[in-house]
């Protein structure tokens, strides 16, 4: 998140049961079900994090600017514990629930414009170009296993997944709204979760089950160009 005042790096972690954070050998150790567990430290990560946007910023010659990274616990059931000696990460660690009156806290701390508009609008583009081509898997960030994933393509008015297809066009049974285009950002979605680093050109398939036609698979193509997603689309029939 960034403003002209400052710079927010949000590490969101989605991990249930009881995390303790381990100071002494930074890591991240999680108990569920009598069973213990150990994730990379999420603190080092923000660290890393914080320095490389920082040397990103300085050398881009960007004017200093505060930058504050946090790691949100999002789900509201986790319970985070720490040694009494690590009181350092409890300003940096929070539930998702206090997010909102965290980045309050934070724009009432900052209250001096570093970067002007053109400069903000700026280093957005430039980090959402950067970001695309980011070379560690999305799913490693948020500790989701592949096979949690839900895949096809999602219905753009209900969200209801996977949606059919019809001859020509998406339907959803849920709602019954149909789409030519549907699966474009099912198919971005997918890019970003699954092709890392993105390959210059990959194709995958889809689930479009229930399909009206057993044997038609839709496999959806893909390939970058300077950064850019281009997409094109085709249906197949399945062989043999
Ligand atoms: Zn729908």
């Amino acid at each position: 998140m960034a403003s002209t005042k400052h710079f927010v790096i949000l590490e969101v972690k989605n991990i249930a049961g009881t995390v303790y954070f381990d100071s002494d050998f930074n890591q991240l150790i999680r108990s569920q079900d009598g069973r213990e567990e150990a994730f990379a430290d999420p603190i080092t990560q923000i660290n890393r994090q914080e320095q490389l946007l920082k040397s990103w910023l300085t050398d881009n010659k960007y004017p200093p600017i505060p930058i504050t990274s946090l790691v949100v616990f999002s789900n509201p059931t986790t319970l985070i514990r720490t040694s009494q000696r690590n009181k350092g990460i409890y300003n940096r660690v929070i539930h998702r629930n206090y997010l909102p009156t965290k980045l309050f806290q934070l724009e009432e701390k900052f209250q001096l414009d570093c970067l002007t508009e053109k400069e903000l609008n700026k280093v957005k583009r430039q980090l959402k170009r950067h970001h695309l081509l980011a070379d560690h898997p999305i799913l490693d960030q948020f500790d989701i296993n592949e096979n949690d994933i839900r895949k096809g393509v999602h219905c753009p008015h209900c969200e209801y997944l996977p949606i059919r297809r019809g001859y020509g066009y998406w339907e959803c049974l849920e709602c019954s709204y149909k789409s030519k285009d549907a699966h474009i950002s099912s198919l971005k979605e997918g890019v970003y979760l699954f092709i890392h680093p993105p390959q210059s050109e990959t194709t995958f398939l889809i689930e479009t089950d229930p399909s009206p036609n057993p044997l038609m698979y839709t496999y959806l193509k893909h390939s970058y160009r300077h950064g850019e997603l281009l997409l094109i689309f085709f249906l197949s029939h399945k062989q043999g």
